[in-house]
């Protein structure tokens, strides 16, 4: 199988790279390779709809059953890649076997960053990440009543949310002195605390955790604050971030750099290999994100469009990825769509009411939209991703009001 693509890392960017390899034409063989049990699975509802109990697990296939074999690629789940040695173009595989390839991929995406302290790996300190992670927290809800989630970003606010709801009194801790600091400027931040408090959840914010302690029988029993209190309880999940799976590029001689170093075209610094999805540090195209020349994107859709640009270099048809990133989040009856990337500088507009709930930030960069992170506005979101693409230039007063109609800035303008 010297011309096959081998495909390390089965999740949204492994299996949307097989599957538009063949919708282009590629005809070799391909291997795709999880590590997990499962099946290529949904993971947004890991956070959210699965822990609310409004998601089963059965509902989460991210293909039918029979795609895979219909379409010839060789899934193989439990199957673990331990080398790559570009020279002979060939994979080492966890049972000693190796697998030769044409062309290869990297789809490893990333892991849960440790928390560092002790007590970390006391019973009932989860983390969330796979659909084991997400089946051991439910099980474990089931004989919680007081959670404390570490980490307030997506994935930590998401879990805040659907632990509350699943009836759970839920404590976030974060580190920075306000929510979602990577990825919000402080209004929205604001924003996000007061609609966590007035929902339920108790949030720290600005501390440090010292230590976990269990009690006699290695259970956690209470969260070590850096200022000397202990907050009880019997269920803690981390969502500190995560870190890249490049390790097994790096060990090949791949370049890297906080990801595997990829073009617009998911190429690798080595011939014949490529990547694509949470692992790749992607070149990003002006259009969609102006002043940002690459980046790790940690979305669905960066993992989907990466995959179908790396696709497209299989088949000699190179298609760089042009579209705007975006990404969303449901936190309670909240539902956040971002678009764009935010850049250190950019003037703000807020379009609607944050008491509403309903409302959009948009984010302009020498007076044209650059991003915008919505409320309970879908619509909104949808145009400001096309507003982003055309670069438009919209006055702050016309942007701020709310009967405004931006529709006609959407439009592309003819060149000339
Ligand atoms: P994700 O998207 O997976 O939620 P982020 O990196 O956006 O990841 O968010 C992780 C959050 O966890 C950040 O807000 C960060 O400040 C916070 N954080 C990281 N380490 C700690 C820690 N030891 N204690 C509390 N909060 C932490």
């Amino acid at each position: 199988m010297a011309d096959a693509l081998v495909i390390v890392g089965a999740s949204y960017a492994g299996v949307q790279l097989a599957a538009s390899a063949r919708e282009l034409g590629f005809e070799a063989p391909i291997v795709l390779l999880g590590d997990e049990r499962h099946a290529p699975y949904q993971r947004p509802p890991l956070s959210k709809g699965l822990l609310s109990g409004k998601t089963a697990a059965d509902q989460l296939a991210l293909r039918g059953t029979d795609f895979y074999a219909q379409q010839g690629i060789d899934l193989r789940l439990g199957t673990r890649a331990t080398g790559v040695d570009l020279l002979s173009q060939r994979v080492h595989l966890a049972d000693g076997s190796e697998l030769d390839y044409g062309w290869l991929a990297f789809a490893t995406g990333a892991r849960c960053r440790p928390l560092a302290v002790p007590g970390a790996d006391l019973q009932g300190v989860h983390e969330l990440r796979t659909l084991d992670d997400a089946l051991a927290v439910q099980a474990a809800l089931g004989r919680s009543r007081r959670a404390c989630v570490i980490g307030g970003g997506f994935i930590g606010l998401e879990v805040a949310a659907a632990l509350t709801t699943a009836g759970a009194s839920v404590t976030v801790v974060e580190g920075q002195p306000r929510l979602l600091a990577r990825s919000f400027p402080t209004l929205m931040s604001d924003y996000v605390a007061d609609a966590h408090r007035a929902r339920g959840v108790a949030l720290e914010l600005g501390r440090g955790v010292a230590a976990l302690l269990g009690d006699a029988q290695g259970h956690v029993a209470s969260v070590l604050l850096d200022d000397g209190r202990q907050l009880e309880c019997d269920l803690v999940v981390l969502g500190i971030g995560v870190l890249p799976n490049v390790e097994l590029a790096q060990a090949a001689g791949i370049a890297c750099d906080g990801g595997i170093l990829v073009d617009a075209l998911g190429r690798t610094s080595a011939p014949n290999v490529l990547a694509a999805g949470d692992v790749a540090n992607m070149a990003l195209p002006t259009a969609a994100a102006p002043g940002r020349a690459r980046m790790r994107l940690e979305s669905i859709q960066a993992a989907n469009d990466g995959a179908r640009a790396a696709a497209s270099v299989l088949v000699g048809q190179p298609q760089p990825l042009t579209a705007v990133p975006w990404f969303w989040s449901d936190q309670h009856e909240l539902k956040f769509q971002m678009a764009g990337l935010p850049a250190p500088g950019d003037q703000t507009v807020l379009r609607g009411e944050l008491a509403d709930d309903r409302f959009t930030l948009f984010y302009l960069r020498e007076g044209r939209v650059a991003a915008a992170h919505s409320v309970n506005r879908p619509a909104e979101h949808m145009l400001a991703r096309k507003l982003i693409a055309q670069g438009a230039a919209i006055p702050p007063d016309v942007l701020a009001h709310p009967a405004s109609d931006l529709k006609p800035f959407s439009i592309p303008r003819p060149a000339g």
